[in-house]
Formats: C-alpha cells, sequence, structure tokens
C-alpha cells in the first residue's frame, strides 16, 4: 500500500479532530452459501473538515465502504469509531441515535420519499432528535432549504421537481441536522451535467463552510474537487494520496478509467 496520509494537516485546523477510524475492517456478504468479501482489511482515519473521494471499479466495495461508516450496516470484524463512538459496543437504539446525529446521507437515487413534501421529507431525520425542539428543528429545516436554493419548493412533492432539485432536496435533508460527516455516494450519477454541477459546487461550498465529505464517485473530474483520493480495488485500500499530488491524481484517474466498468 501507497504511504497513509493519515494525520495531515487540514486547512484551518492545527490538530484536526479524527471523526473516522477505522481498523481492519472487513465485510462479507454470504447469499446462497456464497461468499463474497466486499472489504479486505480496510483501515483509514478521516479528520474534521476533509473531503475525500473514493474512487475505484465496479463492485470493488465502495458503496458497501460508504454503507458501514454510515452506519446502513455492520462489518463481519475490525473496528469504526466515529467522532469517539466505539459502534461495535452500541444497541441498536443508540446506533440510529449516532446515525440520526453524526451522518448526513446522499445517495445516488435520491431516496426522497415520494408521499411526503419537500420540507417534510427534509424535516423527517430530524424527528428522530430527541436533543432537538420542534423550533429548532423547523429552523433548520428552513436554513437547509434556503442553503440548496429551494425554499420556494417547500410544499412540492418530489415528482414535481427535476431530477437536479431532488438531489439538492436529498443534500438539504442530509445537511439540515449539521452532522459531524456527509457521506455522498455517486451523487451526481443520475444528473445531467448541468445539475452534477450544481450538486458538486453545494458540496465545494458545504466543505468551504467546514463539513466533512466522503464522496464515492466515477467521475474523474468530481473526484479531482476533493482534497483526498482514496483508491479501493477488490475490497482493499490500495491508495490514500492528496489530491494535490497532481502525478497521483493523473495516475489515479488514469488507472480507474481503464477498470472502470
Ligand atoms: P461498488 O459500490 O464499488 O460498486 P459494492 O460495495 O456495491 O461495490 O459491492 C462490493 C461487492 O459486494 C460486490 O461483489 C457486490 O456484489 C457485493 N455485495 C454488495 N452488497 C451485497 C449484499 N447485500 N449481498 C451480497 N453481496 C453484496
Ligand atoms: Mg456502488
Amino acid at each position: 500500500m501507497e504511504t497513509s496520509s493519515k494525520n495531515r494537516a487540514v486547512t484551518n485546523l492545527e490538530k484536526p479532530a479524527v471523526l473516522v477510524e477505522l481498523k481492519d475492517l472487513n465485510k462479507v456478504f454470504v447469499t446462497d452459501e456464497v461468499e463474497t468479501k466486499a472489504l479486505n482489511n480496510i483501515n483509514l482515519s478521516i479528520v474534521a473538515g476533509e473531503y475525500l473521494a473514493i474512487t475505484g471499479p465496479s463492485g470493488c466495495g465502495k458503496s458497501t465502504l460508504l454503507s458501514l461508516l454510515g452506519l446502513l450496516d455492520t462489518p463481519s470484524s475490525g473496528q469504526y469509531q466515529l467522532a469517539g463512538h466505539h459502534t461495535a459496543s452500541i444497541d441498536k437504539d443508540e446506533r440510529a441515535r449516532i446515525r440520526n446525529k453524526e451522518i448526513g446521507f446522499i445517495f445516488q437515487s435520491f431516496n426522497l420519499i415520494s408521499d411526503l413534501t419537500v420540507a417534510e421529507n427534509i424535516a423527517l431525520p430530524l424527528t428522530y432528535r430527541t436533543d432537538l425542539s420542534h423550533r429548532q428543528r423547523q429552523q433548520m429545516v428552513l436554513a437547509s432549504l434556503e442553503k440548496v436554493d429551494l425554499t420556494h419548493r417547500a410544499g412540492h412533492y418530489p415528482s414535481q421537481l427535476s431530477g437536479g432539485q431532488q438531489q439538492r432536496v436529498a443534500v438539504a435533508r442530509a445537511i439540515a441536522g449539521k452532522p459531524a460527516i456527509i457521506l455522498a455516494d455517486e451523487p451526481t450519477g443520475n444528473l445531467d451535467s448541468n445539475n452534477a454541477e450544481a450538486v458538486m459546487t453545494l458540496l465545494d461550498e458545504l466543505h468551504h463552510d467546514g463539513a466533512t465529505i466522503c464522496m464515492v464517485t466515477h467521475d474523474l473530474a468530481s473526484a479531482a474537487r476533493s482534497q483526498r483520493i482514496i483508491k479501493v480495488f477488490d475490497g482493499q485500500l490500495i491508495a490514500d494520496k492528496p489530491t494535490s499530488d497532481n502525478a497521483t491524481i493523473n495516475s489515479t484517474l488514469i488507472e480507474t478509467s481503464a477498470v472502470a466498468v
């Protein structure tokens, strides 16, 4: 494996807090007695304020990794610490509480609930937040709608919006609760280039405002907008380099595109 960029300083933070720490993480799926080793001994640290891109060919384990990071699934073995919580030693309710508070997830297919309005979709994860008052939740919904420039669409339903607008609602839902980390799985994969650019610009702005972002992408130009590129191949983390290392980006991107489906 190439040199880890662990503990690398991040703009404006002299000693950035480690938000994510994965140690020897493995994930095995068993379907009809066939085992698939989706992740193989992953070690990874993410510090507050970082913007990471995860690249690699189809089926290499990117979404599995993001699902584990997002507490949507559990590892077969290994350790995962998120914002100081040892996630293996918590019960189901605590896990849900941490997920709702610390994680904002953006999916390729938006995953909005069709019979809830835009504002209701954004508010939904906040309803699980017992640490927030009703008024605080309302203010958070309004602020995030404003951030994605969709205040005028608050009462509309997802089917009344374009794909780009739906993904901006999904971004608003992900950021409304001010999570510790934003996880995005191919966030522009279902969008045309104009809408993709709008979503990428939003991510740039969120990062500029201090958000920690971990984005899976096949798109080379999108990966190049991050600060750090991680490459996964066959369940293993095979490269982890700052994006500013131009030689690395080029070789990473060329190799990735050569094997991508
Ligand atoms: P990527 O996002 O890089 O395309 P995935 O993480 O979706 O890859 O998948 C990694 C591997 O794990 C693939 O071989 C895939 O078929 C397998 N896999 C993913 N999810 C499941 C599941 N729920 N059950 C069985 N196998 C799965
Ligand atoms: Mg995937």
